[in-house]
């Protein structure tokens, strides 16, 4: 399932898929505090997106200081 604008808000009773069945779903518009980038999905998926852009931001900021010291 693709969430889009039009389902932000919405909350879902029962929501099943592939990882098992999700009671009281809501769809969530989340964004990264360092790039901006923006997502909408439920709220485990908004976690994912959030904990990756922390994860990559943090493996960025480390790479600038590989580049710095050399
Ligand atoms: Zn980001």
């Amino acid at each position: 399932m693709t969430y889009t604008k039009e389902d932000i808000g919405k909350e879902i009773e029962e929501l099943v898929d592939e990882s098992g069945t999700t009671m009281n779903a809501k769809i969530v518009h989340v964004f990264c505090q360092v790039c901006g980038e923006e997502f909408i999905g439920t709220r485990r998926q908004a976690g994912g997106f959030l904990g990756g852009h922390e994860c990559y931001h943090q493996w960025e900021f480390a790479m600038m200081h590989v580049q710095a010291d050399a």
